[in-house]
């Protein structure tokens, strides 16, 4: 021990409080686990403060005024203005009430909160060093640790996020005034959520992509209606091209960058957001005291019950692997605590839903019509346009469709994928479906309210079965 050091002991040390650590924490409280959440910076992790919830309020507020400016064909007709200043204020409220509800709800379960960076010192024990000087550390020791620091944005080689212009998510979440022109190096769900958002904002947006489409790790058919809308907005694109640096012009900056025969092209923009993927923390938690190495990739390796190599650490969320998805992450911790406190828990990564929120938003879970027939099923796809919903066409948003993958021989539900509007909601009732273990038939006979969304999935599952009545059948 250093001098001046206290030491404490906890049945269970959460390391980092996101989406996953947090849900861990408490749920460890509820199985009556004597538990401590240390946080280095703010509950709620990356998803409350920097992610999940600043993007989704921004996405709100720039649909809706872009909405309002847009309805002419309605017979409205308004111009609305932006006070950025107080966008962000009411953002920034929305993410202290759930931050704020974190701290509480694990306070109210009994979780130990310890503000400071934790780091691995040895079998069993953890150092945790509190924030700004002279403040101290202690020593933890504990029977098990579960490891949920998280992910950090990638940096691309000459764009370094410490430069005022260039800007990670986070940052460009926090710009309390709208850029006239703004460069986005990666068409991946983080860039096109923001190009959506500024581009509504009235910004003047670039995105450059070192592939050939945008969201290239979805399925054409779902990324197809988000291009055609982002090329609606005036989003210019340019694929096939790799961001190399920018220089200072003028009152703005010049993005530079390269395609595979190194020809070089120049995009000029008052500031540029660098959104191209995001990289596990493992390197300031001490992994190699306690004898475990991350893989490859950095991702700490775990098994469906989130038990890393050794009996007594468990890792949860970003950095333990993909999908890095915010929900994904809370219920590898509830699993995490389940399993320490004796349950017979795991996670079933076929039910894993993800949902991108661009215009129109992508939801998916489960498998691919490809997917299937690797896995080696007999799939069978039905299909329901939202141009033929009534709901969709009274909403003024009848772009995209639902699709429901399903074995033919048993009729169980095997994967969804659907684009259009609420995407991301309608995909939870398909990911029940996977999880009761469905068939076509229990998702095609339930009763579905009139007139909603939720009908289109109802109907591709009819559509599968060769009956829908709002489509031609296969
Ligand atoms: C712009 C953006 C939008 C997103 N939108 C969505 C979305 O709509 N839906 C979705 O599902 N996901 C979304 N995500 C992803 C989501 O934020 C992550 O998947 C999620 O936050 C992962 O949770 P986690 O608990 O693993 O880690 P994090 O939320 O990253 O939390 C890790 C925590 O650990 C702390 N920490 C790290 N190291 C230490 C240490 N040594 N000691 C103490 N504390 C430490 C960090 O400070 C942090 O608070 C988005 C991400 C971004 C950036």
């Amino acid at each position: 021990m250093v001098v001046g050091d206290i030491s404490t002991g906890t049945d269970v040390l959460v390391i980092g409080a996101g989406p996953g650590g947090y849900v861990a924490a408490i749920r460890a409280g509820q199985l009556d686990l004597d538990v401590t959440l240390v946080e280095k910076d703010a509950y709620g992790g990356t998803c409350l403060n920097y992610g999940c919830i600043p993007s989704k309020a921004m996405i709100t507020a720039s649909d809706l005024a872009h909405e309002a400016g847009n309805a002419e064909e309605m017979g409205i007709y308004a111009d609305p203005e932006v006070e950025m200043p107080e966008l962000v204020e009411w953002k920034d409220g929305v993410v202290d009430q759930l931050t704020g509800g974190v701290e509480k709800l694990a306070k109210a379960n009994g979780v130990s909160l310890m503000e400071g960076r934790a780091e691995f010192a040895d079998e069993g024990k953890a150092r945790v060093v509190h924030g700004g000087e002279g403040q101290g550390s202690e020593t933890v020791e504990f029977e098990h640790a579960i490891v949920s620091t998280g992910s950090r944005p990638i940096e691309v080689p000459g764009f370094d996020f410490g430069d005022d212009p260039v800007l990670d998510s986070r940052q460009a979440l926090a710009m309390d005034e709208v850029p006239e022109s703004l460069v986005i190096v990666g068409a991946g769900y983080i860039g096109m959520e923001l190009a959506g958002v500024f581009a509504k904002l009235g910004t003047d947006v670039t995105v450059v992509e070192m592939l050939d489409s945008v969201l290239p790790t979805y399925e054409d058919d779902l990324a197809r209606p988000v291009k055609k809308r982002a090329d609606e907005l005036g989003i210019d694109f340019h694929f096939g091209q790799a961001a190399s640096g920018w220089e200072e012009a003028g009152d703005g900056i010049t993005v530079t960058t390269e395609d595979e025969d190194g020809d070089v092209s120049e995009f000029g923009a008052e500031k540029v957001l660098v959104a191209v993927g995001r990289e596990p923390v493992t390197d300031t938690l001490g992994l190699e005291n306690v004898g475990i190495e991350p893989n490859e990739d950095g991702f700490i390796e775990t098994d469906d019950r989130a038990r890393t190599e050794k009996d007594d650490i468990f890792a949860i969320g970003d950095v333990a692997g993909e999908p890095m998805l915010a929900h994904k992450a809370s219920a590898e911790g509830q699993v995490a605590a389940e399993v320490i406190a004796g349950e017979p828990s795991a996670l079933d990564q076929q039910a894993v839903p993800a949902a991108v929120f661009t215009d129109p938003e992508i939801g998916t879970v489960g498998l691919t019509e490809a997917e299937a027939e690797d896995d080696g099923f007999e799939p069978v796809v039905g299909q329901f346009p939202f141009n033929a919903s009534g709901r969709a066409l009274t909403t003024g948003h009848a772009e995209g469709f639902v699709r429901i993958v399903a074995d033919e021989p048993s009729g169980f539900v095997l994967g969804a994928q659907i684009v259009g509007p609420e995407a991301s909601e309608l995909v939870a009732e398909l990911g029940f479906a996977i999880e009761m273990g469905a068939t076509l038939e229990d998702v095609a006979s339930t009763i579905h309210t009139h007139p909603t969304l939720s009908e289109a999935v109802m109907e591709a599952a009819e559509n599968a079965l060769g009956h829908a009545i709002h489509t031609l059948n296969r």
